[in-house]
């Protein structure tokens, strides 16, 4: 099952991440096919030049039709943005995440009392916070604890996440694990960067969850200490500033704002 579960998420972070960058790659190749296609008009008949132009036009028309299959597979990972109840979601997750990670870690929770709502893709929340919790468990092979807290906060301006001024949740995620050296914490974003060798890592967990917390509105904010731990936090808007949310169907619907 854990095998099952970690194979579902590589293939939504890959989702995630194909979409922006097949919809460039695909104009790129529709002006490549668009340029040789010309020049094939105007080589005359040398054959070594045509075969050689019509190899160049057969592998760009290839590309693009890889390009399209992934557009496709990246549209179906759009996010839907609802109002979600963190305490909720992370609680009803706490036995999936407690056997992805084994009896030596512990899990605890704190969540402010009557927390918001926050306004994110529901789906893709529980993804991030597997791959968030595995990716403790891969820093504390002796075992430790992993503490999941949510807190609501007025983002002011020019406040060190750099975020928008408004209101927002911070779900984090901390670890007593082995942590991250400067370079590696510099690094540990960046699609495919991953330390945990071919066949064990993606590199796309963290990706994915800049991703989900950008397109969310916030950000993911990694900070770490080598031989302490580690602390992710996803900042997320809160529902309860934003008008065009819709209610969650299992969440509680937001209060309006004041
Ligand atoms: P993957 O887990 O497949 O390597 P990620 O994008 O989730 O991909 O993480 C990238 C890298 O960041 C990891 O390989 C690891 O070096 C580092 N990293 C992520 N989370 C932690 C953590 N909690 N503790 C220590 N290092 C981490």
């Amino acid at each position: 099952a854990r095998e099952a579960l970690a194979q579902s998420q590589k293939v939504e972070a890959i989702g995630q991440l194909t979409g922006g960058i097949a919809h460039d790659f695909n104009n790129l190749l529709t002006a490549i096919l668009g340029s040789l296609t010309l020049v094939r008009k105007r080589v005359g008949d040398d054959a070594k030049v045509l075969s050689l132009l019509d190899n160049a036009i057969h592998g760009a028309e290839r590309g693009s039709a890889l390009v399209k299959r992934m557009l496709a597979f990246a549209r179906r990972q759009e996010l839907s943005l609802v109002a979600v109840d963190l305490p909720e979601l992370v609680r009803g997750m706490k036995d999936l995440m407690q056997t992805s990670i084994g009896p030596m870690i512990t899990i605890d929770m704190r969540f402010a009392p009557d927390l918001e709502p926050v306004r994110s893709d529901r789906h893709q929340l529980e993804s991030a916070l597997v791959n968030l919790v595995v990716n403790a468990r891969d820093a504390m092979p002796n075992g430790g604890m992993v503490t999941i807290s949510g807190l609501a906060e007025e983002i002011r301006e020019n406040h060190r996440t750099r975020l928008k001024p408004g209101r927002y949740v911070c779900l984090s995620v901390a670890d007593t694990g082995a942590g991250m050296d400067k370079a590696t914490l510099l690094k540990a974003a960046e699609p495919f960067f991953t330390t945990k060798g071919i066949g064990k890592g993606t590199g796309l967990g963290l990706p994915m969850i800049q991703g989900l917390a950008e397109q969310s509105g916030g950000r993911l904010v990694l900070e770490s200490e080598l031989g302490r731990g580690t602390t992710a936090r996803i900042w997320l808007p809160s529902a309860l500033a934003s008008q065009d949310v819709v209610a969650a169907a299992s969440g509680p619907t937001p209060e309006p704002s004041p």
